[in-house]
């Protein structure tokens, strides 16, 4: 079978993915004041951004900044997001949202995970994350905490930022709050600094779920940890491409890390910046890391049993996986 075709048929699930760099270029360029180019320059191939916290974070304003103005907004945002999706044959996705912005510009949380799920086609589950910026940890008050708790159609949280300005303790009591009122916990790490950043993570938010983790593969203490305690690295390989984080997509520790027995996850993290789709980074790993159909699908495996979906559908889904590697193999 041709590897498209296998990637295609394969029902897929995504874990790394933010709203604010997933909304659909033609939309953005709809509601920019300012003209657009038909696509963006960071789209072309070789490009790299200079730096995650100058040109990067640019880039994810003029995507999202013009768009976000209204609740029906973000539903019309994630309608064309999950079509998307769902016509690459996935079949869950966790999306991740900025409370922040949202409360910002005056929306309820509870309207706002409203509006994100009931975008959801009838063929993809949807569970949204609230995403907390890690640098900028004073935004952290009682009034966004209480939001966050008040909102009960929320599935979990969420930490992303810049590595290299905000450490995790800050965010640890909410952490604990959070897990207590029933939130799934999740958090980057190990992208823009070295393996002590995954190492805080698990000791101090005490999640399972990590964002990235590409530097874990520089201690082999750690990554037989995270084999021992079952912690799945949701990794986005262009996204490190793009933001220097790997020279190239062979040089990206991923294949190394499968190998060792680590729950790896393949993701797109913000899609509509690095101009890729979740298809195109399954297609990335077989083409420039060697991966086997067979491997591509033991990583849907793993992002499906990372995603904690009601055990029947979990099952079905697993059956369909194995029905269609059989064909591989
Ligand atoms: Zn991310």
């Amino acid at each position: 079978m041709r590897p498209d075709v296998f990637i295609q048929a394969l029902p897929k699930v995504e874990l790394h993915l933010h709203l604010e760099g997933a909304i659909p270029w033609e939309l953005v360029r709809r509601c920019s004041d300012v003209p657009l180019p038909a696509t963006p320059p960071w789209w072309c191939d070789g490009f790299v951004f200079d730096d995650f916290a100058s040109d990067f974070t640019d880039a994810v304003r003029i995507c999202y900044r013009p768009v976000l103005t209204s609740v029906e907004r973000y539903h019309r945002s994630a309608r064309l997001i999950f079509a998307g999706l769902a016509d690459q044959n996935v079949r869950h996705v966790e999306i991740s949202f900025t409370p922040r912005y949202a409360l910002h510009q005056g929306f309820q949380l509870p309207g706002i995970v409203g509006a994100i799920k009931g975008a959801a086609p009838t063929n993809l589950s949807v569970a949204v994350f609230a995403g907390l910026a890690r640098n900028v940890p004073e935004v952290l008050d009682d009034h966004l905490i209480q939001a966050i708790l008040d909102t009960s159609e929320l599935d979990g949280v969420d930490l992303y930022g810049d590595e290299r300005k905000g450490e995790v303790f800050p965010f640890v009591d909410f952490y604990a709050l959070a897990r207590s009122r029933g939130l799934r916990t999740k958090a980057h790490a190990g992208e823009l600094v070295g393996p002590q950043s995954v190492t805080d993570a698990l000791d101090h938010l005490r999640v399972k779920r990590i964002g990235h983790g590409v530097t874990a593969a520089r201690d082999e203490t750690l990554m037989k940890r995270l084999v021992a305690e079952g912690v799945t690295l949701d990794m986005c390989p262009t996204s490190n491409l793009k933001l220097r984080v790997v020279e190239s997509i062979e040089a990206h520790p991923l294949q190394l890390l499968f190998r060792q027995g680590v729950s790896v996850t393949v993701n797109t993290d913000d899609p509509a910046i690095f101009g890729c789709s979740l298809s195109s980074e399954l297609s990335l790993l077989v083409e420039k890391l060697g991966l086997t159909l067979s491997e591509i699908a033991q990583i849907e495996e793993h992002a499906l049993h990372a995603a904690a979906l009601p055990a029947a559908t979990e099952a079905a889904i697993a059956d369909e996986i194995a029905a269609l590697t059989t064909q591989v193999m």
